[in-house]
């Protein structure tokens, strides 16, 4: 409000509580008219906001004025939708109480273009996430939807939404959005049917029939023509320029995607549509005996197949009744006029059902269930007076009476809770409380709802003038219900003998009571019901369900379900934080520019704008926290100026005392300043402005002083910068340099490398050796076994030799070290083996990489009773052996034990032979890889000192007895094996291992 406090003259106050003579309406709409022609079109009164339809684009609504507009205090800049959007999404956040914005106006004011600002405004500047980038997209792609069926083109937009629409937007803790939910009230379902002059049908007929693919229109039995379509010519406007029905045909198709719609759906919903259309086209004539039958036969046979139902079962239900009489039922035949109404009644059941099944899928698709902080957005129609108000009207007009009183208890509330939260005394506000009204309207027994129930329920012939005569009866005399019986001769002309006035809180309306009863009943002949609740579509299915037809209870009335859904929508918005937008029409002609006084006061009147302002002019005109006040106005007090260093309730108690404030004009809240009357503020906002050339001189001044001394730095930093440069350039200039000598000298030793060493080569052998010496210094030989070694360089060859042998012995060295007793062991073994055997012994080399170990023999195999007898000695090594007998060589299983002082033969637990060593001449054994063993000792027998024996590599002979001798014969062959030959020696032949 701040910013154009000084404009006033010109584009008027932004905020209405400044109007010097707040109680004028002429001075408000003087305030209105003139913003509204300088394309102003939103003003304040304190935190509700007015709007007036400009009928044009104006460029306020881009990303950038979003952008303007997020996180900015309420009052910093120009009044905006932007402004209450944001600021109720941060009260959102910040006091975590679900908020809602309630937008009033009458048909055509904008309530609809602001309701999608507002959900434009959250879905580009709140936070999402990839995940919640698809619901955002549904949340704004439910309006394309619910416009084309709920909106229609009527005399005073040519957009109008037919029907109430209050929408939950719930949001997660970080502030981005999560869930909808749609609430809708009261869809205009005779405009099916029926329309005014210059008016149309819903938009999806149109959308259809112009937008439809060929076959898609083919399939429905459709022409792409709506003047054939008796539901779409009653208003003889079947197109609108400022509508394009196949661009919006396109949109709703896309969004319904979005959405989540399956093409079943659509398809049965565009079925649905189609029926309509062949509805209104289903004519009756009289028949051949004078009966009513349907003559249009090819309509009736595509509404037996897009309702899904029995051709015969509709045909019979859409020219006959069912009525019980007594206990039986009976089939009686309609009259012409009575089947129109059936059929008419039945398209309007169809759609009204089909767009309550529409919103319930679009609610399922936005469902979130968790905790979240919720906006709601009321965008329901306003006060509505024609030249005839029939019963839509009393409910629209009952719901804004309903709508206002909850804004005026709330807004009192609000305003006195801020002057307790002050600390200032509440100042009693004289107000119009419309509950008179109210009660007149929904009152049990007595109430207008509670007396068209009863009527419509009554046994006997009630009609809607026996309606009005209860109403006189039971109503006459209240001071808000006029009918012409009840007025007197002067007021008597005002109202026509099938209506009743109201005199609602915005002013009078005329209800003509024709249609209420039947509209209040809503009816649909049972044996219509019953053919519709067993169609096999799906959609319509969920619409009708079966067990209506059986349900016995009587439906509620549409006034009574309509009572009870304001009711609750009413308890939704008490529980949360309600911000306003007030919409208001300039010209009934949707004209840019013209603003209408008479309309504008007609519809300030019933918005009760000037009872909004007195309540918010109650007290003070103007508050502001200290710290806003004090900063604007600063400058105006010495004491204060430049900054204030206490208190900030002191530094502005100082400024208004500088400034002359009379006690009455202010007082001073906890937190806020409240000021009185608007001139006081106006004065000093007068002499802020004259001082603003002292304070331009002075802000000049010091911006000077301040730009002189930021080029001094500049200049100052430069002198550094050049210093500092020219060092590091200096430094770069001797690394390289240096870097040039190394690379010369370099050049040149490798030249004269080979030359005795000189001065010439002296960098680069020094280089040559230093490097040579510090890769075996980083990269020694790591083990005994690997002998690779770097190749010096020529001038380092012997030191190179000294070196590595060096490095050899001491890695052999560490590595003798290193080894365990147990396996030097082992290496004296090898080694004794190796003396024996190496070059000897076919078998030898395979024999090496093997460990020898102290036994051949598990455990196990060990003869208990054989260890027994060894008393004291140890087994040292056993080993399971063939024996062959000296006589004979017959091969025997042996266990071949050794202790440390004999050799024994074991068969079983039997000790079979006993070698002492003591007794043992020799061992032999041949040059193969026989594993074959001869251990020589005397024989018993012929007790010969003398053992005698032959050994050649592949002979072995012995005594056997006296002059007897033994030989074993070796050869090599393809594989072992050991048999006695011919000549009676042993023969073992075994295969060759080494070649
Ligand atoms: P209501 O919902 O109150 O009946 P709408 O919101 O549908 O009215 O507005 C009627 C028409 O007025 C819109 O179709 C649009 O052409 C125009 N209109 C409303 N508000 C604005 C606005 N802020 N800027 C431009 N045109 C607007
Ligand atoms: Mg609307």
């Amino acid at each position: 409000m701040e910013s154009t406090l000084t404009a006033r003259d010109r584009v008027g106050v932004q905020d209405f509580v400044l109007l010097e003579n707040y109680t004028s309406e002429a001075a408000f709409i003087e305030n209105l008219r003139r913003r509204f022609g300088e394309n102003l079109i939103y003003t304040y009164i304190g935190s509700v906001l007015v709007s007036v339809n400009p009928n044009k684009d104006l460029e306020i609504y881009s990303k950038a004025h979003m952008e303007r507009y997020r996180g900015v205090s309420f009052y910093e800049i120009s009044p905006h939708i932007y402004a209450v959007s944001d600021n109720t999404y941060r009260a959102m956040r910040t006091e975590r109480r679900d908020q809602c914005i309630l937008i009033s106006g009458e048909s055509g004011a904008g309530k609809t273009e602001a309701s999608k600002k507002i959900l434009q405004y959250y879905a580009t500047t709140c936070p999402v996430t990839d995940h919640l980038s698809t619901l955002r997209d549904r949340l704004v792609q439910s309006n394309p939807v619910l416009e084309a069926f709920g909106n229609a083109k009527t005399l005073r937009n040519d957009n109008s939404s037919r029907f109430g629409k209050y929408m939950d937007v719930q949001f997660d803790f970080r502030g981005a959005p999560i869930g909808g939910h749609i609430l809708n009230y009261l869809l205009e379902k005779s405009r099916v049917v029926h329309q005014n002059h210059g008016e149309r049908n819903f938009h999806i007929f149109y959308q259809l029939l112009e937008g439809g693919e060929q076959n898609l229109l083919s399939k429905l039995g459709l022409e792409r023509n709506a003047q054939k379509y008796q539901y779409l010519v009653k208003g003889c406007c079947p197109r609108v320029s400022s509508i394009n029905d196949k661009n919006d045909w396109r949109t709703v198709r896309k969004a319904l995607t979005v959405i989540g719609f399956h093409e079943d759906e659509v398809e049965d919903l565009l079925n649905i549509i189609a029926s309509v259309l062949h509805l209104g086209n289903t004519q009756f004539g009289e028949g051949k005996n004078g009966e009513n039958q349907i003559t249009t036969e090819p309509q009736l046979k595509y509404l037996s197949k897009l309702l899904g139902v029995d051709g015969a079962a509709l045909r019979e239900a859409l020219t006959h009744k069912k009525i019980t009489a007594k206990g039986e039922e009976m089939i009686s035949p309609l009259s012409f006029e009575q089947a129109v109404a059936a059929r008419d009644a039945l398209a309007k059941a169809v759609y009204g059902r089909a767009f309550t099944w529409l919103v319930v899928k679009i609610n399922q698709s936005l469902a979130f269930k968790g905790s979240s902080s919720v906006i709601g957005l009321l965008d329901i129609y306003g006060f509505e007076v024609f030249q005839h108000n029939s019963f839509e009207q009393f409910c629209i007009n009952y719901c804004n009476e309903k709508l206002h009183q909850l804004f005026i208890e709330l807004t009192l509330k609000s305003e006195q809770e801020e002057y307790e939260a002050e600390g200032i005394t509440w100042e009693p506000v004289k107000y119009f409380d419309n509950k008179i009204i109210c009660d007149l309207v929904e009152g049990k027994h007595k109430g207008l709802i509670s007396i068209l129930d009863e009527e419509c329920l009554r046994p006997g012939e009630p009609s809607d003038i026996s309606f009005l005569e209860k109403l006189e009866d039971t109503l006459g005399g209240h001071a808000h219900f006029v009918t012409h019986k009840l007025s007197n001769g002067k007021t008597r002309k005002a109202v026509s003998r099938e209506e009743f006035k109201l005199i609602h809180y915005a002013g009078e309306v005329n209800y003509s009571v024709n249609g209420f009863l039947d509209k209040n009943k809503d009816l649909l002949y049972r044996n219509l019901k019953e053919v519709i609740c067993q169609s096999n579509s799906q959609v319509l299915s969920q619409c009708f369900h079966r067990e209506e037809v059986t349900d016995q209870k009587r439906p509620e009335t549409t006034a009574t379900q309509f009572k009870n859904s304001l009711a609750k929508l009413i308890e939704i918005l008490m529980s949360k934080e309600p911000s306003y937008v007030r919409c208001i029409k300039p010209n009934d002609a949707k004209q840019s520019g013209r603003f209408d006084e008479a309309l504008v006061r007609h519809q300030v009147k019933y918005l009760g704008l000037m009872e909004n302002l007195r309540v918010r002019r109650a007290g003070f005109a103007y508050r502001r926290h200290y710290e806003t006040f004090l900063q604007r106005y600063k400058s105006l007090c010495p004491g204060t100026w430049p900054n204030w260093q206490g208190r900030l309730a002191d530094g502005v108690a100082t400024l208004v005392q500088h400034l002359g404030y009379k006690p009455e004009e202010y007082k001073l809240g906890k937190t806020k300043i409240f000021i009185r009357f608007p001139k006081t503020l106006f004065s000093t906002e007068d002499s802020l402005e004259a001082r603003r050339p002292a304070l331009v001189l002075t802000l000049q001044t010091s911006w000077r002083g301040y730009r002189e001394r930021a080029k001094y730095l500049r200049i100052r930093q430069a002198v550094i910068q050049s210093a500092w440069r020219g060092m590091i350039s200096r430094q770069k200039a001797r690394r390289r340099r240096h870097a040039v000598d190394i690379i010369r000298k370099f050049i040149k030793g490798f030249i004269y490398r080979h030359y005795e060493h000189c001065p010439e080569n002296e960098y680069f052998l020094d280089h040559q050796r230093f490097s040579f010496l510090m890769m075996l210094f980083r990269n020694p030989p790591k083990s005994v076994l690997d002998k690779s070694w770097p190749i010096p360089p020529p001038c380092l060859t012997e030191a190179s030799e000294h070196l590595c042998r060096l490095c050899m012995r001491n890695m052999m060295r560490a590595y003798c070290r290193r080894i365990q007793p147990e396996w030097k062991k082992q290496m004296e073994q090898k080694v004794v083996a190796s003396q024996i055997f190496k070059d000897q012994k076919d078998s030898y080399p395979q024999s090496v990489p093997k460990l020898f170990v102290a036994s051949r023999l598990n455990s196990e195999e060990f003869n208990l009773k054989v260890i027994q007898t060894l008393g004291n000695d140890k087994v040292k090594y056993g080993i399971a052996v063939t024996k062959y007998d000296r006589r004979g060589y017959k091969a025997r299983p042996r266990q071949l034990l050794l202790t440390s002082s004999f050799a024994m033969l074991v068969a079983e637990a039997k000790l079979k032979q006993r070698i002492d060593y003591a007794t043992l001449r020799s061992i032999s054994v041949s040059s193969l890889s026989d594993g074959f063993m001869v251990l020589h000792v005397p024989s018993e027998d012929n007790k010969q000192k003398q053992l005698s024996w032959r050994l050649t590599a592949m002979i072995i002979t012995f005594a056997v007895a006296r002059g007897k001798e033994g030989v074993i014969d070796f050869t090599s062959g393809p594989e072992l094996k050991v048999a006695k030959c011919k000549k009676g020696h042993l023969l073992v032949t075994a295969p060759k291992l080494n070649p």
